[in-house]
């Protein structure tokens, strides 16, 4: 069957990542986490020393941006775990530090650069659901089928709250509430790469769609696009 590329862009925590899973296992695709990437070179800044506090030691970082090496392998259960120079970072990149870090990183051109080559290497074959900000917009401008997904702030808060609360991180809902809404208008209003809809993307606002709704709403516009 013809294989395409799926980009799907929008705001953080609205639940693009479990909808790109969910439609890759569904197709049988690769499912590529962008914003895992840009997680992952945060991580190595902040591990790295750096950061003056929010400030970014942009030269330091431009020096050693080619000892970044950034993987995905699935583990037992089939589910894809960030690799940061062979090490598993998964969690590592998930916490608040790294989410409060992550967009001032994210607008800086040459990181950009060099993670849009990467990410367009991946979907070279084609059978590709990728995830972000400018999947839609740069990375993959003739991406077969496009969505852009929004939620108010407040739900996307919330699942992000369920979220860490699972994994035993206990912020406050204020704190994450006040992360997302930064990080929109950071992503939003960067010179690079901003966040937008492209023209032909679809919109979807999945504030009140379960998953299963949603994922079987999807798999119907694949099927009509490979159609
Ligand atoms: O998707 P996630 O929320 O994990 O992404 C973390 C951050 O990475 C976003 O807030 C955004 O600043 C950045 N990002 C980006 N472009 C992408 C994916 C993520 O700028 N394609």
């Amino acid at each position: 069957m013809k294989k395409i590329v799926i980009a799907i862009d929008g705001f953080s925590s609205c639940g693009k990542s479990t909808m790109a899973k969910g439609l890759a296992k569904k197709l049988g695709y690769i499912y590529i986490d962008s914003g895992a990437m840009y997680r992952a070179v945060t991580l190595f800044a902040l591990q790295n020393g750096f950061f003056d506090g929010d400030k970014i030691k942009t030269d330091e970082l431009k020096s050693k941006i080619n000892d970044i090496n950034i993987s995905f392998k699935l583990n037992e259960n089939g589910q894809p775990e960030t690799f940061l120079n062979c090490e598993n970072v998964e969690k590592k990149i998930r916490t608040m530090e790294v989410s409060s870090h992550v967009s001032p990183i994210a607008a800086l051109p040459f990181v950009r650069e060099i993670l849009v080559i990467q990410q367009r290497k991946m979907g070279d074959k084609k059978g590709i659901v990728m995830d972000g900000r400018d999947i839609g917009t740069t990375v993959f401008p003739n991406a077969e089928l496009k969505i852009y997904v929004t939620a108010s702030a407040e739900i996307r808060a919330q699942r992000r709250y369920d979220e860490l609360k699972v994994k035993g991180e206990n912020n406050s809902f204020d704190e994450i509430l006040k992360n997302v809404v930064e990080r929109d208008h950071i992503d939003m209003t960067r010179e690079v790469s901003p966040l937008r809809k492209a023209d032909d993307a679809i919109e979807l606002d999945n504030s009140n769609l379960t998953i299963d709704e949603q994922l079987e709403y999807l798999v119907k516009l694949v099927e009509s696009k490979i159609a």
